[in-house]
């Protein structure tokens, strides 16, 4: 099969850039499981905040924005965003943390409120009195329907011809006449331009490519969900973390939602939760709350996956043409896919670069594959 664009892996990443990049050119778009979005992609907290510390990274959330919005005519037929504000609390001592996240939120324009002790304890009445002092608050947070936004870039590419695969782990790349050709038991692929969507497989995918890595580092997030206690109306509730980043809990439809906010560097692969990471987890949410959690209703781990600077990475290098990376998304790899599937598809289409990224002060050279400091320990 011959196409335009080849994009390896299907989770929201390679989804996003399957739906821009099929405006350009013919696409094919091609994941090793059974299903879409089986990996990091449906593992989230389905979370949008802006408050987030790279630079780049917390640009691309707010460049995505509009799009989660207001999403184009025809791309889903539910909200993409509903509103839960988020809310990081602190204990006295850790006001400079607190003023720092309220500078990064306004930086990009985001509405942010100090709280004192009475506030923060009014919008999550389950804080321990004794364990706050004060806190932030993003109004403007919102909750993302994860599988909504999927679905609405892959209709998307399909309405446009692109060729959707599923149980194709490719595994080996090669370059012929100008042209990637990748490979699977039972089938191959060639297309001028290669996206290397792959999640924290991305270095991995690149050396098949015979091309130097960019860095790619997968560090294990565990989470959970729990019971809730009849005392409490959680309807209203933010999401809430505290800002040592030990914990945080979301209010989900007929549960909580836990974390220990934990990143422990790891190999790509299918993570499972450590029992461990459980167990603190538990620990700090009854430390700083007056919730019992028991005994989690379900448990998983999934992967958040960056490069040294911990900003995302779109675009090629100079050593490999044709090849463009879509990879590095860490922790933010949902909110920010709009702008960052847009991004790419600029750059590989040779398009102009899109002018609400170069409006919020995002160039091409903050998401290169190239840029200084990307490699660990650089
Ligand atoms: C607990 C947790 C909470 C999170 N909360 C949020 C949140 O609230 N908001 C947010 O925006 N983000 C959140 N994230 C981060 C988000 O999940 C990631 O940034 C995002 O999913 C990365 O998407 P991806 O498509 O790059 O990776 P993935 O979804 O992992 O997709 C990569 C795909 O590539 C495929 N692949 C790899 N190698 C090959 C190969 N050789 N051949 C074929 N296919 C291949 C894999 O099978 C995989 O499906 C969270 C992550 C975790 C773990």
């Amino acid at each position: 099969m011959k196409v335009d664009i080849v994009i390896v892996g299907g989770g929201i990443a390679g989804a996003s850039a399957a739906y821009f990049l099929s405006q350009h050119g013919s696409v094919a778009l091609v994941e090793r499981e059974e299903h879409f979005s089986y990996h990091s992609s449906g593992r989230t907290a389905a979370q949008f905040t802006v408050g987030i510390g790279a630079p780049t990274m917390r640009r691309m959330a707010q460049a995505s924005r509009c799009f989660l919005e207001t999403p184009p005519e025809g791309f889903c037929t539910h909200p993409i965003l509903t509103p839960r504000g988020c809310l990081t609390v602190a204990k006295a001592g850790k006001e400079g943390v607190l003023r720092r996240l309220q500078d990064n939120l306004a930086s990009v324009g985001a509405r942010a409120e100090y709280l004192d002790k009475e506030a923060a304890l009014s919008l999550f009445p389950a804080l321990a009195a004794d364990k706050v002092d004060a806190g932030v608050y993003e109004p403007d947070a919102m909750d993302i329907d994860v599988d909504v936004l999927l679905q609405g870039y892959l209709r998307g590419a399909k309405a446009r011809g692109a060729a959707l695969l599923t149980r194709a782990s490719i595994e080996g790349i090669g370059r012929e006449n100008g042209a990637w050709a990748v490979r699977w038991q039972g089938g191959e692929i060639s297309a001028p331009i290669l996206v290397n969507a792959a999640g924290a497989w991305a270095d991995e995918v690149t050396r098949m490519a015979g091309l130097e890595p960019i860095g790619i580092v997968p560090y294990r997030r565990t989470a959970f969900t729990f019971a809730l206690q009849k005392e409490f109306d959680t309807r209203s509730w933010p999401h809430v973390g505290s800002v040592d980043y030990n914990w945080y809990v979301k209010p989900e439809p007929g549960c909580l939602m836990g974390s220990l906010s934990d990143a422990v560097a790891t190999q790509p692969g299918d993570v499972y939760p450590e029992d461990l990471d459980v167990a603190q987890a538990i620990a700090n949410i009854e430390a700083d709350t007056r919730l019992h959690v028991g005994r989690p209703l379900s448990q998983w781990a999934g992967l958040r996956s960056f490069v040294a600077d911990r900003n995302p990475v779109a675009g090629t290098r100079p050593d490999a043409p044709g090849f463009f990376w879509l990879a590095g998304q860490g922790g933010c790899g949902i909110l920010t896919s709009p702008a960052m599937g847009q991004a790419l598809a600029a750059l590989a289409a040779g398009h102009e670069w899109p002018g609400d990224l170069a409006g919020i002060g995002v160039s091409a050279g903050d998401l290169s594959p190239a840029r200084e400091g990307l490699a660990q320990g650089s």
